[in-house]
């Protein structure tokens, strides 16, 4: 009896890209944690042979994007089966390929990616399976009934028998639909479904939900759509996948204990618990410091959990190890953009998807304020990278101000953004610079996960008291906040926070940054042991197994 784990992005290596950020990466490192605690489960997500998009910018900051070419045939097999599903009336037949995903000590779990490119199937929905979030709503409800609904019924083609359906937030959630198509006979056919669906939301603001117009949905559905079910289907006139996946699901979780409050009082009348995301703790430990722990803690890549041992090792080598993972990507970033970036020189991390509430431009708010603090010390040279959706005007927006604004510092404070921004990127990213600066509105950071990525690599963070940070953030031990404390309700207010972002640079990083380096490392042990030990996707796994799968 399996877990099915439903994803519409999963993120498992550079090569395959099939995820646009931090949803995707969730997914890879969940499975990939799954696969090293030998669970039985089966990720289940959609082919996208064009990808999401291949990014880069031009001097003015402007956006350009082209399709990913890249070749399934090298990371996965091709199995025989076939289904069909009914679309706009249509017969779409799905298909799907095997990827084996290996844990550290070489268990392997099946990944498939669903694919409509079929012979049997006309033009468009050939398409149907090559861009993730692509083109309009009628694309999206088409690649969500594949997912959704085919997804159940190519696992039954297999032979697998599922005893949960997890939902990684509503894209997958119409397969709720097909077991209730399933379960017809029993006496409480809905009862039936939500003992076997756990729906994970990841979305703190109403309208960041995905939903569809009532016509669209019942012309796109068809007979999928079960007639006594249109009344409570429908929320204010449209089909919300989040209202579906709370209807269906007996275990519902948020996704840090913060988000868990918030959607509780979003959706009241639904029991929502709460586990808090993590990361894959082997995969985003650079190679230095998956050096240091294994000198110290051997096995640690089978026990995160061991990360807490950090604390009794010597400073002087957790200081090595990061000089060796800034070596890197300084030099990446000098060879690819003809820099000259530093080694000595505090350097300021930041990347992640383009979204308008990540406020990605907040460190220039002041951008003589932030020369002046430059000056004022050792100096500081910064880093950025992050895409933002093709449709995302906003988003493509803060790309521009962020790059017009480096143009303007570039003089005085050594500044690059990174082009591409992919798991690769990534990983040199979080682990080679000095400090990793999150600033979301509050309280859209459902939970966030490169600053996790980063506190195993030692790197402390500077966030805003969003998300996970909630949790994780003890001042001055695993790093510093930014504003006003989580249990404040005021909005946040953007100028207010980036003064405050400044007045920590000035007055407290930078100081103990190059004149109190003991206390420095001793943070970044701290970010280690304490966070690195705790916000894994083994801890993670752990809780899903005990309080979703297994209950
Ligand atoms: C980890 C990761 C993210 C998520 O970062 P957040 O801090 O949650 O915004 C996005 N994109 C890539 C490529 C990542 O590796």
């Amino acid at each position: 009896m399996h877990v099915a784990y439903f994803s519409m992005e999963i993120g498992l290596e550079n090569d395959i890209p099939t995820y646009s950020g931090g949803l995707g990466v969730l997914a890879g490192d969940t499975l990939r944690s799954c696969a090293d605690l030998k669970l039985p489960i089966i990720g289940i997500t959609l082919l996208y042979k064009k990808g999401y998009f291949k990014q880069t910018i031009d001097g003015d900051g402007n956006q350009h994007e082209q399709d990913m070419a890249w070749n399934p045939e090298d990371k996965m097999t091709r199995l025989p089966n076939k289904v069909v599903v009914k679309i706009e009336g249509r017969d779409v037949y799905i298909n799907c390929w095997l990827h084996e995903l290996k844990g550290v000590g070489g268990n392997a779990i099946p990944v498939l990616f669903l694919d409509t490119d079929l012979p049997e199937n006309n033009d468009y929905d050939k398409t149907l399976t090559q861009k993730l979030y692509g083109n309009d709503h009628r694309y999206r409800l088409a690649q969500e009934i594949v997912l959704g609904i085919g997804g159940v019924r190519i696992l039954e083609s297999l032979g697998c028998e599922i005893r949960k359906y997890h939902m990684n937030e509503g894209h997958s959630a119409l397969l709720a639909l097909e077991l209730y198509r399933k379960e017809q006979g029993q006496p409480d056919i809905i009862e039936a479904v939500r003992d076997k669906c756990v729906f994970t939301t990841h979305t703190p603001v109403p309208a960041g939900h995905d939903q569809f117009e009532r016509e669209l949905s019942k012309s796109m559905l068809g007979e999928n759509l079960p007639k006594e079910l249109e009344a409570e289907l429908f929320f204010r006139g449209k089909l919300n996948m989040t209202y579906l996946g709370l209807r269906f699901s007996k275990f519902i979780n948020g996704v840090a204990k913060k988000h868990g409050e918030v959607s509780r009082s979003m959706f009241p009348g639904y029991h929502i618990e709460s586990i808090t995301n993590g990361v894959h703790s082997y995969y985003w430990t650079s190679d230095s410091f998956r050096k240091l722990f294994s000198k110290y803690l051997p096995g640690w890549e089978y026990d995160p959990f061991s990360l807490r041992y950090m604390l009794s090792i010597p400073s002087q080598e957790i200081w090595d190890a990061h000089m060796k993972a800034k070596s890197k990507l300084l030099s990446y970033v000098n060879k690819k953009y003809g820099l000259s970036m530093d080694q000595e020189t505090f350097t300021i991390g930041f990347a992640r998807r383009a979204a308008t509430y990540k406020r990605g431009d907040m460190l220039f708010a002041n951008i003589e304020r932030l020369m002046r603090i430059a000056q004022g010390s050792k100096g500081i040279q910064i880093i950025y990278g992050g895409k933002a959706h093709p449709n995302d005007y906003e988003g493509k927006q803060i790309i521009k101000r962020i790059i017009e604004n480096m143009n303007k510092i570039k003089l005085k404070i050594k500044v690059c953004y990174i082009e591409n921004y992919d798991m690769e990127t990534a990983k040199l990213l979080v682990a080679g610079v000095d400090i990793w600066l999150n600033t979301p509105q509050r309280p859209r950071e459902a939970s966030g996960t490169s600053g996790m990525k980063a506190a195993h690599n030692g790197v402390p963070h500077l966030s805003i008291l969003d998300g996970w940070w909630v949790e994780g953030h003890i001042e001055l031990l695993t790093g510093f906040s930014i504003g006003a404390s989580s249990e404040e309700q005021k909005e946040t207010d953007t100028r207010e926070d980036a003064e405050d972002l400044y007045n920590k640079l000035e007055y407290v990083i930078l100081p103990m940054f190059y004149s109190e380096r003991d206390k420095w490392i001793k943070i970044m042990q701290h970010s280690i042991a304490i966070n690195g030990s705790f916000f894994n996707t083994h801890r993670m796994v752990q809780q899903y197994v005990l309080n979703a799968y297994f209950s």
